[in-house]
């Protein structure tokens, strides 16, 4: 990797990052927060406001993270903000149930026709566990079908070949995950539905659940090949396997119905959480009300959750999720059509090969002059070429996920002036990923 020249322009960050690493294992609580893959001192943010974010060296920057996707109205949207209030002065957490969580459970409902039914969850990795759990309770077999480079959070049996962090850090199957847990798991190539058949055709009666992001995010931008969900879809109903989306990134990001809405395909469960938290710690699995009936204490899987469906959590996702109307959608779209456009117009500019990839909002850019249509595809990209990218607009105020393995993510509060912004920034950075050498 080449020299980093931006490492110790964050006195505060630094100092701050020298403190966590003494109490917190690599001083993160999630490893892509790290700069591992990227290098450099990871920003510590105090504040966030609308599109922008404020690290505690006083520097502001334009985030093209929000979040990991949550912060789709952008930062502190003063109704999310009113209704946290609203709801925290009233007690942070009951252990009985509340309208609040009928009130969320009823809005999703409304938006995405296949979920009959859902439970709320605190996290998206509690949300794929227990659909997994509940697939095979339902079907009662036990293997499930992955695809690599997809990331469904850290559950053990799905960590296998798994994108996001376990992609930016390039990890082998991770240490702590027995052969039992990862035996029941099988990771084809995405995007290759005669790998599914083949895999169907293998373990006949065995296969419970096939398990896909509705359109990857996690290894990078990899939509789904026109079909390949119908085709996921169609083997799981051949073959008595349930078909699990996991929607918990394009959730109520990608239209006001998530993946759902776009490609009409109608899985058996869906996964959700970020964008229905409204930055809060909220998650949901949800779908068939005959599947969902098997579910503790209506049926006998079990599940369940001390904080699930928080009413703070709750109050906070709701009132983001009543401002995300047609016209929130059409905004959050037509910005990240202006910076897909200038990141296209930069890189072009200083002849940089590259692939900007979209699945509707959500976008990411590749440094290789061939279509990534799969992890190997992503894992073929120049990476040093992102690191030098990366740094460059962090050191002009916008601040990318710090990884090429990641989405970009905007929101309806990135305007004309965050957006020149990040023009502004743009040559030098298309320049430095020019330049940049292995
Ligand atoms: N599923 C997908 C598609 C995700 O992108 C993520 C997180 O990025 C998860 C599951 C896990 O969610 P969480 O980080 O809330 O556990």
């Amino acid at each position: 990797m080449s020299e980093i020249p931006y490492s110790y322009e964050a006195p505060v960050s630094q100092a701050l990052f020298d403190r966590a690493a003494v109490v917190t294992p690599g001083g993160v609580n999630s490893p892509v927060r790290a700069f591992r893959a990227v290098g450099g001192t990871p920003r510590f943010m105090v504040s966030g406001t609308g599109p922008y974010l404020t690290d505690a060296d006083g520097r502001e920057y334009v985030d093209l993270v929000c979040s990991w996707g949550p912060m789709i109205l952008g930062h502190a949207h003063p109704e999310v903000i009113a209704a946290v209030q609203d709801a925290v002065v009233r007690g942070t957490s009951f252990g009985t149930p509340g309208e609040g969580e009928v009130a969320l459970a009823e809005e999703i409902v409304a938006r995405i026709e296949p979920v009959e039914q859902v439970r709320l969850v605190s996290s998206g990795t509690e949300a794929t566990m227990s659909a997994i759990r509940l697939a095979r309770g339902f079907t009662q077999r036990s293997k499930v079908i992955k695809f690599a480079g997809c990331y469904h959070g850290h559950v053990d049996s799905l960590l296998a070949a798994a994108g996001s962090g376990v992609a930016t850090f390039a990890l082998p199957d991770t240490p702590g995950v027995t052969g039992a847990q990862a035996g029941d798991t099988i990771v084809l190539p995405y995007n290759d539905l005669e790998a599914v058949q083949e895999a169907f055709h293998r373990h006949p009666g065995e296969i419970a659940c096939v398990i896909t992001e509705a359109s990857p995010g996690n290894m990078g931008v990899v939509p789904p090949a026109p079909g390949f969900n119908q085709g996921l879809k169609d083997a799981c109903q051949r073959n008595g396997a349930l078909f699990i989306s996991d929607e918990v990134m394009t959730g109520f990001r990608t239209s006001r119905s998530g993946w759902y809405g776009i490609d009409g395909v109608r899985p058996d469960l869906m996964t959700f959480g970020k964008v229905m938290g409204g930055g809060f710690p909220a998650a949901a699995f949800g779908g068939r009300a005959d599947v969902m009936a098997h579910l503790a204490p209506a049926g006998p899987v079990y599940q369940a959750g001390t904080l699930s469906g928080n009413p703070v959590a709750t109050a906070a996702g709701l009132a983001q999720l009543r401002l995300l109307d047609d016209a929130a959608y059409e905004t959050v779209d037509s910005v990240s059509a202006q910076i897909q456009g200038l990141v296209t117009e930069a890189l072009t500019r200083e002849g940089v090969a590259h692939q900007l990839q979209t699945a509707s909002n959500m976008f990411s850019v590749f440094f290789t002059n061939r279509p990534v249509r799969n992890y190997e595809d992503a894992k073929a990209q120049e990476s040093f070429r992102f690191t030098a990218f990366f740094h460059s607009l962090l050191a002009n105020g916008v601040y990318l996920p710090p990884s090429s393995f990641e989405s970009w993510f905007v929101s309806t509060a990135h305007d004309e002036r965050a957006i020149q912004k990040i023009a502004d920034a743009l040559p030098a950075a298309a320049r430095a990923a020019a330049e940049a050498t292995a």
